[in-house]
């Protein structure tokens, strides 16, 4: 066991690295932040801050002679990195696991082949293998980047051979994945944390919304009935399992009109859809997130109150810095700030976590500060 007072390290300096960096700290651990953004949100606030890219080996020495156990923030940072850090420090999540989610073709194939359902989908390496992928599927289908997309990004609808062929080269001739578009009744997450020792605890299913293909809000618990969240949260188990997974999993599904649960991806850390554990949990998914990389047994996961997670973007300061105390006049919201110098459109800046009596309640809480707030 790392016990506080140890060093922990963090690949990422985002809003979830910095997450991560609160809740080491306020248990006592020192926190290094590798990162080459100068700005970044957790290099501010992090007992130390190593401003290098995520490939340089001289900065992942430091790290990892530094540190009792490094754990990531993001999927992008090189899979090989992960391995050079193993020969040093704890590295939990590992690089097998994380390299799995790095790829949407082989995170689809992972996930099929552990008997678990995904979107229809076919791999797309070159032009010429799209043809085959619409005599499979049936449009209108997606064309997705296998890898470095998130939020949306590195996605465009295809419904003919023609456009697909242009969204190809558009997305820089790479290895795609070509999906079916699903018909959905809701979208869910589940967000399990998985101890050294095998043992894996999960926090209730989060019912997600998405505007332009970035999370929107999370409404907590979701309004799904038991048997569809406990086959949700069976088939996230399952996965972690088959991947002898160390650390904190977020899994999100795409529930249809006729209750299938369809796996859409897998992130290897905390999960954007998890912010409401922070104040609606016994132990939030970055505390978590500590425990599992020190080989501390999992905290509990009990959902203290319904909840609503609604996502600030960088839009909503265009006029200029928004009017706070919308939120901060709420006894029962939370406001919680990254930290971000530029408030780009699409950017996530900060969340709210509104807490109310049931889900119903926490969303009119929402509904009512975003109309304040004017979004
Ligand atoms: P992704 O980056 O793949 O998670 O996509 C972002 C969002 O776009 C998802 O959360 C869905 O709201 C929507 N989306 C992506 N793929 C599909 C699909 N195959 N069918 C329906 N909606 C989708």
């Amino acid at each position: 066991m790392i016990l506080p007072g140890a060093t922990l390290g963090v690949l990422g300096g985002g809003q979830l690295g910095r997450m991560f960096t609160l809740a080491a700290h306020s248990m006592g651990y020192r926190v290094v932040v590798l990162d080459p953004d100068p700005h970044s949100p957790a290099g501010h606030i992090a007992s130390q801050h190593i401003q290098a890219g995520y490939a340089d080996h001289a900065a992942l020495q430091m790290l990892g002679d530094e540190c009792a156990a490094v754990t990531t923030e993001f999927e992008n940072v090189p899979a090989d990195s992960l391995e050079y850090l193993e020969q040093r420090c704890a590295v939990r999540p590992g690089a097998d696991a994380v390299r799995i989610a790095q790829d949407r073709i082989r995170e689809k194939q992972f996930i099929n082949d552990h008997g678990l359902p995904t979107t229809p989908f076919d791999d797309i390496f070159e032009a010429g293998d799209l043809e085959g992928g619409f005599a499979k599927l049936t449009p209108p289908l997606l064309l997705k980047t296998a890898s470095l997309g998130y939020d949306g990004k590195g996605q465009l609808q295809v419904d003919t051979l023609q456009q697909a062929t242009a969204a190809f080269e558009q997305l820089g001739n790479r290895p795609c994945v070509l999906e079916q578009v699903v018909d959905l009744a809701c979208e869910i997450s589940v967000i399990l944390a998985r101890g050294s020792n095998g043992a894996s605890v999960h926090y209730p299913p989060g019912e997600n919304t998405h505007r332009n293909g970035i999370l929107d809000t999370t409404v907590v618990p979701a309004r799904i009935d038991t048997a569809t969240s406990a086959r949700a949260v069976r088939m996230a188990t399952q996965l972690a399992d088959a991947m002898d997974y160390c650390g904190v999993l977020a899994v999100e599904y795409f529930v249809t009109h006729d209750g299938e649960l369809l796996i859409n991806e897998i992130a290897t850390r905390p999960h954007n859809s998890g912010h409401y554990t922070v104040d609606a949990c016994v132990t939030s998914q970055f505390a978590q997130q500590v425990r599992c990389m020190c080989g501390l047994p999992p905290g509990a996961t009990d959902l203290l109150s319904p909840v609503a997670m609604t996502n600030l973007l960088g839009d909503l300061w265009q006029p200029g810095s928004p009017a706070w105390q919308h939120i901060l006049d709420e006894p029962h919201a939370h406001l919680h700030l990254y930290g971000k110098h530029h408030a780009r459109p699409g950017r996530k800046m900060g969340h709210f976590n509104c807490l109310a009596e049931n889900p119903d309640s926490a969303i009119d809480m929402a509904a009512r500060i975003r109309q304040r707030l004017g979004f």
